[in-house]
């Protein structure tokens, strides 16, 4: 695609990096089949296509983010299929997050919709303030149709929908610590203990942390870790995402010094499509870029790691389960086998929904900032899911599993909780439950 940027316009780093993205684009909207937001609206503005002339159009001529673009690029899922379908190699993720910076730099919001994006982005990445307001969420459930009634309003049902009527108690694998390796050590990593995560499934860290050790690797939770930043960063509040960013690749660089590290091991594929772009995010810093392009090369998805260990055949459980491969695992970080491969050898029958490379709806606080286009993917997500007609659904996101377990009645787990269970560990209570042909 011809651009016509000016030299001085060029002169901003952010700037030529997206002119040098859009010169790729050769308009041949392959993207747009693969995009959710087209397929399920059908308009051109809302596909990759769309999204990547508008903003060249704003960022070509120096204007402030308007009401149009704002509202086609907030529908955005950041869910990257298109750049999973572009034949081209069109960046559209960072072209996106300089989009979306941009409309955080200069683009007054509606108050409403300005106070639900600060009350989220003051409350989710801070575990403890996002467990008190779970808690009073759980209080307002009932009045979620109320909200819902009202447009202005329709985030805060959404988020009184999504709020688990009960959490699960604080547990210790978040807090700082080390777990030894049982037997003898053939590995160390450290756990990013995340935001969201902790506190709604607990559990997974836990499943991580006794897998790992049983398996002879030692895992270190640091202390003085924070949020990854992904969901600021998605809401293209850039300095509070860089400085969340900055504070964690200190930490786990200390514990490089400390005893060295094979891997950042990331159980929410959102947080690892981010920490894996810390390089990049933080490539302008000169004090902070080596620094960050050495963490997002350790950052490992569990089962990206799991799958150098060589894990043994284990007998069949008997179980069919549905792998709901999430945006950020297939097209953020391109893991797209070794989840199944590691189920499959785990034991369990593995079933491919139909339309897999369409996301859930869930895209970080995409499900409550745009509820109705969330909800319709989330229908199609798990009408496909349940044609599969599994026992159990297993994901590598804890976005996925709370969106797609408020739209059916099969269990959904994080692939860990399996992984932990077949190699010697606890039953999931999800398991348990189940009237099941397994095994005693
Ligand atoms: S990131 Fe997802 S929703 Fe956004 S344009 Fe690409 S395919 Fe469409
Ligand atoms: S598939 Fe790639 S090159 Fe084609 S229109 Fe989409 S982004 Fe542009």
């Amino acid at each position: 695609m011809q651009t016509n940027f000016t030299a001085e316009q060029l002169a901003d780093p952010h700037v030529a990096t997206s002119e040098k993205i859009l010169r790729k684009c050769v308009h041949c909207g392959f993207c747009t089949a693969t995009c959710p937001t087209y397929v399920t609206l059908g308009n051109e503005l809302d596909s990759p296509r769309g999204r990547i002339y508008l903003i060249k159009d704003m960022l070509e001529n120096g204007r402030p983010a308007d009401a149009e673009v704002v509202t086609h690029i907030d529908r955005c899922l950041s869910c990257l299929a298109c750049t999973t379908t572009c034949p081209s190699g069109v960046d559209y993720m960072h072209l996106v997050d300089h989009a979306r910076m941009h409309i955080e730099e200069t683009y007054r919001r509606p108050f409403w919709n300005r106070l639900t994006r600060n009350i989220l982005a003051a409350t989710l990445p801070y575990p403890s303030r996002f467990r008190l307001a779970l808690k009073a969420a759980a209080l307002g459930r009932p009045f979620a149709g109320f909200f819902k009634r009202f447009k202005a309003f329709e985030p805060i049902g959404a988020m009184l929908d999504l709020a688990p009527k009960t959490l699960p108690k604080a547990s210790a694998s978040s807090k700082p610590g080390t777990y030894d390796a049982a037997g003898e050590r053939r590995g160390r990593v450290a756990i990013l203990s995340g935001c969201a995560q902790p506190v709604l499934k607990p559990g997974i860290n836990e499943a991580t942390i006794r897998l790992l050790t049983r398996l002879g690797v030692e895992v270190v939770a640091p202390a003085g870790e924070v949020c990854c930043g992904s969901l600021v960063h998605h809401m293209g509040r850039e300095a509070q995402a860089l400085e969340a960013a900055r504070r964690n690749v200190d930490v786990w660089l200390a514990e490089v010094e400390k005893g060295g590290l094979d891997a950042i091991i990331i159980t929410a594929s959102g947080c690892g499509t981010t920490i894996k772009d810390y390089g990049f995010m933080l490539r302008l810093d000169p004090v902070y870029a080596g620094k960050a392009a050495r963490v997002s090369a350790l950052a490992k998805d569990v089962t990206e790691y799991l799958a150098t260990l060589d894990l043994p055949q284990q007998e069949a459980k008997g179980l069919t389960v549905a792998y709901h491969s999430a945006c950020s695992m297939q097209h953020g970080q391109k893991i797209t086998m070794a989840p199944k491969t590691l189920l499959k050898k785990a034991g369990f029958t593995v079933r491919d929904p139909a339309e897999g490379h369409l996301c859930c709806g869930s895209a970080g606080t995409y499900n409550i900032l745009q509820p109705e286009i969330s909800a319709k993917l989330k229908a199609r997500k798990v009408k496909n899911i349940e044609a599969t007609k599994p026992d159990l659904i297993a994901t590598g996101n804890i976005g996925c599993i709370t969106q797609i377990a408020t739209g059916t009645a099969v269990p959904i787990l994080h692939t860990v909780e399996l992984l932990d269970w077949a190699y010697g560990g606890e039953k999931p209570v999800a398991i348990s439950n189940l009237a099941t042909k397994m095994p005693a």
